[in-house]
């Protein structure tokens, strides 16, 4: 396969193997050093292997954001979103404003509500637990991918119950997925300096565990370009990789890369101006991989990188495009360079223009919808 192109021994000989197997962790770590004429092997090599797994078809869904509060006891350095509760910005959002959003998003065929916002000091699982009833009541037939690993830990220590438990509730409230947010890099030195107050990393390996073991498949993510090393990008996915040979619990793996501008860290004088674009195209590619079949979708992220790159990325090995959003207040806070709202025939547009095949999805990847 790499007979007339210009690369180095080493990253052929780990190309070539790929082909047949998952890398290792030492490989990964080999292919997130490489520079210059070994690049573009890498990118087609994960091209090939995304075209062998998953085809051609580039799925996304049409969903919404209901964001509930941006008041938040967490307070990390990346995020430019979360307020004290005495800001003069800060919002909760009460029945009505929840079921508003929910109503728009509907009436622009919506078939996800993603539940999130910032950690309310007195948020319990009676709290998390009306929300979805609310929203199930009136939308029945709307998944609800809902709430981080940080937010249902503290929900629980207020009910005073188990994580288990706590999940229990919360699906028969309604959830239907969660979302495998507040990983960012799991590795306990990145967090101790971006996100002290979040969950540990065994203790979001234990909350994502269990809710697989509840039946709630989760979403994972990545959040790169602050503080981490590449070789702790990389045991992130390896973390990652483990969790899903044992429950078979993530539909999808979602690398974001950190928007500094805005970020609290950044403004406070940390100078790294986040991944460059081969560090970003590096990522995605290592995942496919590092993960091949066992998490076949990987997701770029349209709203943090731009459309245009979001469609460069999906030639580095990765398949699905996300949501259409409709508002992402994280992300709008920290600068989202396209905006936080995507319309159909953008997205549409993007995925015929690479040549491949644009389908809507469910939150679970287990239904499909053809584009009309
Ligand atoms: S990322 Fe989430 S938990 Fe952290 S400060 Fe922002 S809203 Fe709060």
């Amino acid at each position: 396969m790499f007979d007339k192109l210009p690369i180095s021994s080493e990253t052929e000989k780990i190309l070539t193997k790929s082909l047949d197997e998952a890398i290792t962790v030492e490989e990964a770590n080999h292919l997130m050093n490489i520079k210059g004429s070994d690049l573009y092997p890498l990118l087609a090599t994960a091209d090939y292997l995304r075209q062998q797994i998953v085809g051609n078809d580039v799925t996304f869904i049409n969903n919404c954001n209901i964001n509930i509060t941006n008041i938040c006891t967490v307070r990390c350095g990346f995020c430019a979103f979360g307020k004290d509760a005495d800001d003069p910005d800060a919002y909760i959002l009460d029945d009505e404003g929840i079921l508003n959003k929910a109503r728009g998003a509907v009436e622009n065929g919506a078939r996800e509500f993603c539940v999130m916002g910032g950690v309310l000091p007195d948020a319990d699982i009676e709290y998390y637990e009306h929300v979805l009833t609310l929203l199930k009541g009136e939308y029945p037939n709307v998944m609800i991918h809902g709430f981080s690993p940080t937010m249902v830990r503290d929900a629980c220590v207020l009910s005073g119950i188990d994580i288990a438990e706590g999940f229990e509730r919360l699906k028969s409230a309604g959830l239907d997925t969660l979302p495998g947010t507040a990983a960012e890099i799991l590795t306990d030195r990145s967090r101790e300096i971006i996100c002290p107050e979040k969950v540990s990393v065994a203790d979001w390996v234990d909350i994502v565990k269990t809710a697989h073991e509840i039946g709630i498949p989760a979403s994972a993510t990545i959040m790169y370009g602050h503080v981490e090393t590449l070789e702790e990008r990389v045991e992130h996915i390896d973390i990652i990789r483990k969790i899903q040979e044992e429950t078979h619990g993530f539909t999808e793996f979602i690398p974001m890369t950190f928007m500094h501008e805005y970020s609290p860290i950044f403004l406070e004088g940390q100078k790294n101006l986040g991944a460059t674009g081969t560090q970003d195209l590096k990522l995605y590619a290592v995942s496919r991989l590092m993960l091949r079949d066992l998490i076949p979708n990987i997701q770029v992220s349209w709203v943090k990188m731009g459309y245009r790159f979001a469609q460069v990325s999906l030639a580095a090995g990765a398949n699905d495009l996300g949501g259409t959003l409709g508002e992402d207040e994280l992300s709008e806070a920290s600068g989202a360079p396209d905006g936080v709202n995507a319309s159909i025939e953008t997205l549409v547009k993007i995925v015929n223009d690479l040549g491949r095949h644009p389908i809507e999805r469910n939150s679970k990847y287990t239904e499909f919808y053809p584009i009309e």
